[in-house]
């Protein structure tokens, strides 16, 4: 690993999870349509279930498609092993549930995917794990949410939908001093602009299905990090709750991961560019983009996104009603939910994601009523700041 991790990012996406031996040499890793493996003989059968052998044997634990995503993304993300899952939620849940038992707690941050609150609200804590949730601008925030049954720290860094830093070397020491563990939620970040592992966290999780895959075709997750981390999850949930990620889906995320750099590279760019149009834009009352100098966490940002800022900017047109106006006059960006495709995709989120949540929850986690969130495609940027505009003209 240390002879790949000398060569750049560029190149380790096209390479990685490619094995020269094996597949006949098929530089696309082939699609394993195999729900259960021939075994050579009994012993043979005996060590491959025992895991004294590598191998496979029933498509829920996996095959060469999925392995080979799974050793791409170890790479990328500087971990000792990874494991791919359905879907970003399939990820989420499966490390809490394998990671903690009736009785513990988490600490996560107020200002996150809203999913992976309502998963803890509600499925987590019927199962006895309560959680805290901390503003996390601050990695003070978590030092003085600690409880003595506190096993997990979560972070989520820049926040979906508010682009909230939180400092992941601080939150990771925080964990490591007390011996816990602390999960990094890499979805907006990807790999390409920062690394949780090498600032001491111990797992990271993606939502696959943003820009791993990129396209907007393909539903998936991955878990990365430390050996011990990775096991739990393969042997805990993956197994006995059966989410892992199809051979299909596997190929298109590997797929994805080949371009990975270059997209990063111009999503980081077209988001910096709208995002300042937008900080002078008359109609706009709120830019959140870390890469702003006036940002609040964007010292820290700067210290860990060693690439860029990422591709996501949310900003504030004042009112709900602004809100369905921009998303109505929009032409070249698309209106829908999701992320991380090559396509600019624009969300209201009051009458979108949060929606299921009460005006109060939503205010509590931030959200204002004219709240858009913008993943900024890798289309050309001076058309993008052309149709923005364009809506935001709109609103009276
Ligand atoms: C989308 C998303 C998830 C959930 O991923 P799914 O693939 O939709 O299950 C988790 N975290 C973040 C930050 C996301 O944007």
């Amino acid at each position: 690993m240390s002879e790949k991790q000398d060569l750049s990012f560029f190149t380790r996406v096209v390479h990685a999870g490619a094995d020269d031996g094996e597949h006949h040499g098929a530089l696309s890793v082939p699609i394993y349509h195999a729900s259960t493996f021939e075994l050579p003989d009994a012993d043979e059968g005996a060590a491959i279930h025992n895991e004294e052998k590598p191998g496979y044997y029933y498509g829920r634990l996996g095959n060469p498609t999925q392995s080979a995503l799974e050793s791409a993304m170890a790479d990328l993300e500087g971990a000792d092993s990874a494991i791919a899952l359905a879907s970003g939620m399939a990820a989420v849940s499966g490390v809490v549930l394998s990671l903690l038992k009736t009785g513990d707690h988490i600490i996560a941050p107020v200002s996150g995917y809203s999913t992976t609150a309502n998963f803890l609200n509600y499925i987590a804590e019927n199962f006895g794990i309560s959680s805290t949730f901390v503003d996390a601008r601050d990695s003070e925030d978590y030092a003085s949410a600690l409880q003595e049954n506190t096993r997990l720290l979560w972070v989520e860094t820049p926040s979906n939908p508010l682009l909230n830093i939180t400092d992941i070397a601080a939150v990771s020491k925080i964990a490591n001093d007390r011996g816990i563990h602390c999960v990094v939620d890499n979805t907006f970040a990807t790999p390409f602009n920062q690394q949780p592992l090498s600032l001491g966290a111990h797992a990271v999780i993606h939502s696959a299905t943003k820009y791993l895959g990129g396209h907007s075709d393909v539903t998936g997750g991955i878990v990365a990090g430390r050996k011990d981390v990775i096991e739990r999850v393969r042997k805990g949930a993956n197994k006995y709750f059966g989410g892992n990620i199809s051979p299909n889906a596997a190929w298109l995320v590997l797929r994805g991961i080949k371009t990975l750099a270059l997209r990063m590279e111009r999503h980081n760019f077209n988001a910096f560019a709208i995002a300042n149009m937008l900080s002078g834009h008359s109609r706009v009352s709120a830019v959140h983009y870390p890469g702003s100098s006036d940002h609040k966490g964007h010292e820290i940002a700067g210290r860990q996104m060693s690439k860029g800022f990422g591709g996501m900017v949310s900003f504030d047109v004042g009112s709900f009603d602004a809100g369905k106006v921009f998303v109505n006059n929009v032409r070249l960006c698309k209106l829908a939910t999701s992320l991380g495709g090559v396509e600019t995709i624009v969300q209201h989120s009051a009458s979108m994601t949060h929606a299921t949540l009460t005006p109060d929850e939503r205010a509590r986690a931030g959200i204002s009523e004219g709240l858009i969130r913008l993943s900024v495609g890798i289309e050309d940027a001076d058309d993008l700041i052309a149709d923005i505009q364009f809506a935001l003209e709109h609103i009276r």
